[in-house]
């Protein structure tokens, strides 16, 4: 079969591989539909841990071609959606309900191989069924998602509340909707490209800023009478994150979801969070919420379409992951 294998740092090539076979508790995926995560490009340029030599691509959805001794609850032929975080369920972290801080957490497609390939083996208690009739093209949003609404779980948005989402990739333009579902009546997104801030009006934004334009904490402020109750980071820089914490409102919360360059230190004043009380909340990955992202996807109550913005075969991964994104980009989705 076909993978696209990172082989060192900077170093991604298609080649063909042994097709995997089902051990005792793991189905095969035959994948149909996967997306390309800025985590890739981390990954490829060695900014993010991995396991090399791997089989990159942490989602994506696909049929059940296989199922290993011991699986009950799949079937051939199965429309799956794959959860790639796998906790250990023993550490202090996994036992403490955890599971995103486990510390003995592998993924699929970061430390075991991947979905940029014609099959990958999956543990059975990692995949979640889908409807067979589903766009497998949406089953691949799954992951993000799942991501997202964790973050939207510890931003606790209230009906009503006001909302600031800084920066207009596929997590801020998915925030929007979930902010939006979440019964938020203003919700702010701060990115520089127009045709973001156009996208994020159409997904249900109320008012969308250009920082390079304005002063986006004097106008986020202006709009809001003084801040809004919740900031999302999905930048990942160290503007969003200085800006941020100072958009929120006296005993507002800024949840923290963008990735950093670890080691990366970013100057902020400690007196202003602790006088205006700015609850700083981090939001890593899906702990158990991965068969909601899919019940969401499932149900079509997203926009999902508008959002990608290129399909690509996998002998074009390695050229997509090793580029920097281009102006426009939101999702780059592989269809094996
Ligand atoms: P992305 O496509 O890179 O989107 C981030 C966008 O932020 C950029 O494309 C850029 O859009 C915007 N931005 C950059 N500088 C900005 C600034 N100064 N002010 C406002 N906006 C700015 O990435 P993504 O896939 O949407 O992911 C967003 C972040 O979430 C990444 O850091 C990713 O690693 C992280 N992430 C975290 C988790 C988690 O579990 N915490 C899970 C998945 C992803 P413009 O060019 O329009 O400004």
């Amino acid at each position: 079969m076909r993978a696209v294998r990172l082989e060192a740092i900077g170093d991604m090539t298609m080649r063909m591989v042994e097709k995997p076979s089902a051990g005792p508790g793991e189905i095969i995926v035959r994948v149909l539909a996967a997306g390309i995560c800025g985590s890739d490009r981390h990954m490829y340029k060695g900014e993010y841990p991995t396991a090399i030599p791997v089989t990159l691509g942490h989602e994506f959805c696909g049929l059940v071609e296989e199922v290993g001794e011991g699986v009950s609850s799949f079937v051939g032929g199965e429309l799956v959606t794959v959860d790639p975080n796998i906790a250990c369920g023993t550490c202090p972290a996994c036992r403490r309900g955890r599971p995103n801080l486990c510390a003995n957490l592998t993924a699929i497609g970061v430390t075991r191989d991947g979905g940029f390939a014609d099959y990958v083996a999956v543990p059975c208690s990692q995949a979640f069924t889908l409807p067979p009739d589903l766009d497998p093209v949406h089953g691949a949003f799954c992951e993000p998602l799942a991501c997202c609404i964790h973050a939207i779980d510890k931003a606790q948005i209230r009906p009503g509340d006001s909302v600031a989402i800084l920066g207009g990739g596929v997590i801020g333009l998915l925030m929007v909707q979930l902010a939006r579902l979440a019964g938020a009546d203003q919700i702010i997104l701060v990115t520089r490209q127009l045709s973001r801030r156009e996208a994020a009006l159409r997904l249900g934004a109320t008012l969308a800023l250009d920082p390079t334009a304005i002063d986006a904490v004097a106008a986020v402020k202006d709009a809001t009478h003084g801040g809004v109750d919740v900031v999302i980071e999905c930048a990942g820089v160290p503007e969003t994150l200085q800006s941020g914490v100072r958009m929120a409102r006296r005993g507002g919360a800024f949840v923290l979801f963008g990735v950093t360059p670890a080691g990366l230190e970013v100057p902020v004043l400690p007196f202003d969070l602790l006088v205006n009380e700015v609850e700083i909340r981090p939001a890593y990955l899906n702990p158990f919420t991965h068969a909601r992202a899919a019940a969401m996807v499932a149900g079509g109550i997203l926009e999902l379409d508008s959002l990608v913005t290129k399909t690509i075969g996998l002998e074009d991964v390695a050229g997509v992951v090793g580029s920097a994104p281009l102006a426009g980009e939101i999702k780059v989705i592989v269809r094996p």
